[in-house]
């Protein structure tokens, strides 16, 4: 009878530890990204383990604010930071509609201003919804957590003053280029990392090589510009050594995107490719450590 008593209580605090266990198992802290399907243009919704919103671009249109409306709580009206990586109408005009509907924490941008009716009236909603502003610059990063960083590899030095004309600035020639002042960064959640590259081509890439080298490596490139023939060379492909590659593009684009040169060089480097255009919305869930890739079709 006394052995008995001992067996269950042995059992009963075995039963304990087990149930302390399954009470104490909490559920990991999950990075979200969702690269969303604007059409011809780029925004990316980051939601960080502790909650925070961040965008990076908004697209060409109002598309933004369904997809804003799909992926957050109902009653969610808050974007801690916003990062326009350059102010072409691809990337800016969504976030118009967004200042004035959500309340912005911090709005990150890259110095140069652009001529145009949808930049002038972006900066008016800033402006209009008194949002900090901050110029984006190498070397300095956001830190949302103690392993969760956003580190900002360029424009290589400030290049607020310099000033664009919708109709001066040519694509492809030095020194005037605006996609080449997009702010590139490299998000870090422990061991798992996004590089995103706003429209930079390979002048960039070949700069970031130089000044980074070995530690561009990341998971997964956002490529440059849509996929362009001029972004994504296999130098730089080599460095960052992406698993996959997310291509923000638009069906039956007017451009005729993504070139077919920089999605074979993915191809070279093995790397899975995920486009808007053919995939949806593509979400990438990270632990920090591993990650997954959903596509919405
Ligand atoms: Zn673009």
């Amino acid at each position: 009878m006394k052995n008995q008593l001992k067996i269950l209580i042995g059992l009963l605090i075995i039963a304990l530890i087990v149930w302390f266990l399954v009470l104490n198992q909490r559920p990991g802290r999950i990075l979200e990204t969702d690269f969303l399907d604007v059409g011809q243009g780029d925004a990316v919704l980051i939601k960080t383990p502790k909650g925070q919103t961040v965008l990076v671009d908004g697209g060409p249109n109002n598309k933004v604010l369904e997809k804003l409306g799909k992926y957050l709580q109902p009653l969610q009206k808050r974007i801690d930071l916003i990062i326009l990586t350059h102010p072409h109408a691809d990337h800016v005009s969504g976030l118009i509609e967004v200042l004035r509907r959500y309340s912005v924490g911090l709005v990150i941008l890259n110095g140069v201003y652009l001529k145009t009716d949808n930049y002038d009236q972006f900066l008016n909603a800033i402006e209009d919804n008194k949002v900090k502003v901050l110029i984006a610059e190498a070397g300095e990063a956001i830190h949302f957590d103690k392993d969760l960083e956003f580190d900002i590899l360029s424009p290589n030095k400030n290049p607020a003053g310099l000033a664009f004309n919708k109709n001066s600035e040519s694509f492809g020639t030095a020194g005037n280029d605006v996609n080449d002042t997009s702010i590139v960064g490299k998000l870090i959640f422990n061991d798992f990392s996004i590089m995103f590259m706003g429209d930079a081509t390979s002048r960039i890439e070949n700069r970031l090589l130089a000044s980074y080298g070995s530690s561009l490596k990341s998971d997964i490139l956002k490529a440059g510009h849509h996929g362009s023939k001029y972004s994504s060379f296999t130098n730089f492909l080599g460095a960052v050594a992406p698993k996959a590659g997310i291509i923000e593009v638009g069906a039956k684009n007017f451009y005729g995107l993504p070139s077919q040169a920089a999605l074979s060089r993915f191809k070279m480097f093995g790397a899975n490719i995920f486009r808007t255009d053919q995939n949806g919305d593509i979400r990438v869930l990270s632990d920090g450590f591993t990650a997954d890739i959903y596509k919405e079709k």
